[in-house]
């Protein structure tokens, strides 16, 4: 398949798994396929983390003469896929073109960070005046630079089946409002219908109607790359196959029927950065 795009999950996909930053090879793999095709970023940081730990460093390490290709090129979904921004190059920073509202007839935001936070304190916190629209919690482990990153995913997967639990008991149909994710590094609560799977349709929406790109209904001719695609997993709706084409660099889940794992000439299963990497140079090849 020709792919006319290309969307990352970007923590245990785009960096190593516990890395909070791409790598040198990978940033300049990022830059030769911006150069032919829109790229873009699905994470559930927010904004500023992702300018923080993710553009920074790769604007440090690309070229200074491919940076504005590099930019013309990058879209970035943060908060799970409930915002989405492109880059203006004539104000220097990203500027939102899509935004899900968070579904107050579920449950009132407010209302619901308390009863979590209350309810996850052990574990872990509600990270506080960061993201816009998701709830975002993180372990009591994610300050600690020498922290074991197995300890760190221990934490996430408590304060997620905490985070279920609380769901279930408001509405047992939760899922229609709002979903639960777990990225191994923490749990985030996004509005249903701004979740990874919306930011695909919309990234397809955007291209076609600004770049002239035209697309399937499903968008297929999107690459879709992620590492959490187990249920409950943060990629579970960004790699369930309802748009673009899915691959994993994590968990196989095999429920998921259009989602193929990375495997290098010899046949042998390639795991975050490295399937990532793998997966782009095949593209700039073709
Ligand atoms: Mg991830």
């Amino acid at each position: 398949m020709q792919f006319k795009a290309a969307m990352f999950d970007f923590d245990g996909t785009i960096t190593e798994r516990g890395a909070y930053s791409p790598s040198k090879k990978m940033a300049f793999a990022l830059c030769d396929l911006a150069k032919k095709i829109p790229i873009a970023f699905c994470t559930g940081r927010q904004l500023e983390s992702f300018e923080k730990r993710g553009l920074t460093t790769l604007l440090q390490i690309i070229k200074p003469k491919d940076r504005e290709s590099f930019l013309k090129n990058l879209f970035l979904f943060a908060e799970n896929g409930a915002i989405g921004y492109a880059f203006d190059l004539k104000k220097n920073k990203f500027k939102p073109f899509h935004k899900v509202g968070w579904p107050n007839h579920f449950i009132n935001k407010e209302k619901l960070k308390k009863i979590l936070s209350d309810a996850i304190k052990e574990y872990g916190e509600v990270y506080e005046n960061a993201h816009r629209i998701v709830i975002v919690m993180r372990t009591n482990l994610h300050d600690y630079e020498d922290r074991n990153i197995d300890d760190v995913y221990k934490l996430s997967d408590k304060i997620f089946a905490i985070t279920v639990k609380i769901l279930k008991k408001i509405n047992k149909n939760y899922e229609k409002f709002v979903h639960a994710g777990n990225s191994g590094i923490g749990v985030l609560v996004c509005p249903a219908n701004g979740d990874k799977d919306a930011a695909i349709n919309c990234f397809a929406k955007f291209l076609r109607e600004k770049r002239k790109i035209e697309f399937g209904k499903n968008a297929r001719e999107i690459l879709v790359m992620g590492d959490s695609p187990q249920t409950g997993g943060n990629d579970y709706y960004f790699l369930s196959g309802k748009y673009g084409t899915p691959f994993t660099v994590g968990y196989l889940n095999k429920k998921l029927k259009l989602l193929k794992p990375v495997l290098d000439e010899n046949g042998k299963r390639l795991l975050n950065e490295n399937g990532t990497f793998f997966m782009i140079k095949s593209l700039l090849e073709d």
